[in-house]
């Protein structure tokens, strides 16, 4: 699986706090990976972040 933020994030720091493995705030305020590759034992949880998302920010692939 491969995860990517895009430019609607909102900030609302949603995806941080449910996966704080994958997810952070950049120094520009929007949400950002740490790699766009995901680990297999974390796609259930960076799934249930772009579920979450309040705008869809988040893709997944
Ligand atoms: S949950 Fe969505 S809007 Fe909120 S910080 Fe994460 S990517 Fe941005």
């Amino acid at each position: 699986m491969n995860v990517h933020v895009n430019s609607d994030c909102i900030s609302c720091g949603l995806c941080v706090s449910t996966c704080p493995n994958v997810f952070l705030i950049t120094d520009g305020g929007a949400a950002g990976v740490y790699s766009r590759e995901v680990a297999p034992e974390l796609e259930e949880q960076v799934q249930a972040a772009a579920d979450a998302c309040p705008v869809s920010a988040i893709e997944v692939g």
